[in-house]
């Protein structure tokens, strides 16, 4: 009589570009013993690069959620299980709702925790975790800055960069400004980079302020397209109907900090690494962190996460087959050289590339090859095994 001996879980915790490289990454080399489930509480994948411009152009949002049931073929293989994870102990994960096959809480011998991080909406729609609910809240979003006359977007990061542009391309008769606490964009990149936003901002016709800081009341912005005068540190003010967040992330570490408090980082509490990616607690060589939760030198981009989790899967993979493995003799990981391509409108873009050994930044002549109007949000349908069309687009 044959004994079918059941698959042990690779477990991980957050379903979005971490979780998405390290799942392909099994689906080439994983031992047929193991499978990867994915905990992840949003129904769809959310492709947030192409938000700030889905915030402003009607139509498409249906394209930048993703379903995953097309991943796994077989809960054997693996499987994505949409649930809110509540809990880790050194053996399961709890989860908010029983799961057929688990119950609430689901056995682990390997874990990669890749929880990300909240963005201020609309640049992230972490609260939504349906895909109707997600494409909704885009909607309202279109539809407050086209009610708006002024609008003053609070952060100068690569979100409030780009909703600058794409808002002043499709409105040019709304007033825009920007706010950045810093006197430079892009600070982790080029000068260049900073000196050819400044340019491209210039042509836009978006008002910017550097080096100064809104003051935020009390309980945040009303929402309520009330003229208002925001004042800023510097005594500036900035007369407003509508007011949008752009601000930094807050990484999402407290399920993990209950379990070792001593890997996360007290001073900005992401989850502390070792060069192998496992967390820096000797007593869990099998749990991993990567992406934005994760305190690693990288720029938080969904590239630098993809290529954490690669790394995360293949130590685990390595340690599968010899579990003794000293976390030195692990793939070690070394930071993404800084890169990045920022959309200005559908038909300016800058990016800064590495180039043999050389970073460049190149603007709208040459990476107009590279312009898409979902921000090749179809790849990702790729990625997940439903390929973009008409048909599953709504899906
Ligand atoms: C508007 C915007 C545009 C961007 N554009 C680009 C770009 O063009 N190029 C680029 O490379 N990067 C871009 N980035 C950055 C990129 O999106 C992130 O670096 C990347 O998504 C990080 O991936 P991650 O897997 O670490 O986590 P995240 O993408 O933050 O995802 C974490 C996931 O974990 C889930 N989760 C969290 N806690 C739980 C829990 N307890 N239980 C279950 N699920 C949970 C969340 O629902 C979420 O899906 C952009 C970011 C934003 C906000």
């Amino acid at each position: 009589m044959t004994v079918v001996t059941p698959k042990k879980n690779i477990v991980i915790v957050g379903g979005s570009c971490v979780a998405i490289a390290a799942a392909l990454e099994a689906k080439k080399s994983l031992p047929s013993t193991h499978r990867v489930i994915i905990i992840e509480k949003h129904s769809h994948f959310h492709y947030m690069f192409a938000f700030p411009r889905a915030c402003v152009i009607e139509g498409w949002e249906n394209e930048l959620f993703v379903p995953y049931t097309n991943l796994y073929d077989s809960p054997e293989k693996g499987q994505v299980i949409q649930a809110l994870a509540t809990n880790i102990t050194k053996t399961h994960v709890e989860i908010d709702r029983p799961i057929e096959g688990f119950g609430t809480s689901i056995e682990y011998e390997y874990l990669i925790y890749a929880t990300g991080a909240r963005h201020p909406e609309p640049g992230n729609l972490n609260d939504h975790d349906t895909k109707t609910g997600a494409v909704q809240r885009l909607k309202e979003v279109q539809a407050k800055i086209r009610k708006a006359t002024k609008i003053l977007l609070i952060g100068g990061g690569a979100v409030g960069l780009e909703l600058a542009a794409e808002i002043r391309e499709h409105f040019p008769e709304k007033e825009v400004t920007l706010v950045h606490s810093r006197d430079r964009y892009m600070p982790s990149y080029k000068t260049s980079m900073h000196a050819k936003t400044v340019a491209i901002l210039a042509e836009f016709g978006v008002r910017e302020i550097r080096g100064d800081r809104v003051i935020v009341p009390e309980g945040g912005f009303k929402d309520d397209f009330k003229m208002i005068k925001v004042a800023t540190r510097d005594g500036k003010e900035i007369e407003s109907d509508l007011q949008i967040m752009c601000t930094g992330m807050t990484p999402q570490s407290d399920l993990l900090s209950k379990l070792s408090p001593q890997s996360i980082n007290p001073k900005n509490r992401l989850v502390k690494t070792k060069p192998s990616l496992q967390i820096v607690d000797d007593a869990f060589p099998n749990i991993f962190t990567a992406g934005d939760v994760a305190d690693l030198e990288d720029i938080k981009t969904g590239g630098a996460a993809w290529r954490q989790g690669i790394t995360c899967m293949k130590n685990i993979i390595n340690m599968i087959s010899n579990p003794e493995t000293p976390s030195a003799s692990l793939t070690q990981h070394s930071p993404m050289p800084p890169q990045i391509m920022l959309y200005y409108g559908v038909a300016r873009g800058l990016a800064q590339l590495k180039i043999f050994f050389m970073f460049c930044t190149s603007w709208n002549f040459i990476l107009k090859r590279f312009f898409s109007y979902n921000i090749h949000a179809s790849r990702s349908w790729s990625w997940l095994g439903t390929p973009l069309s008409k048909e599953t687009a709504d899906k």
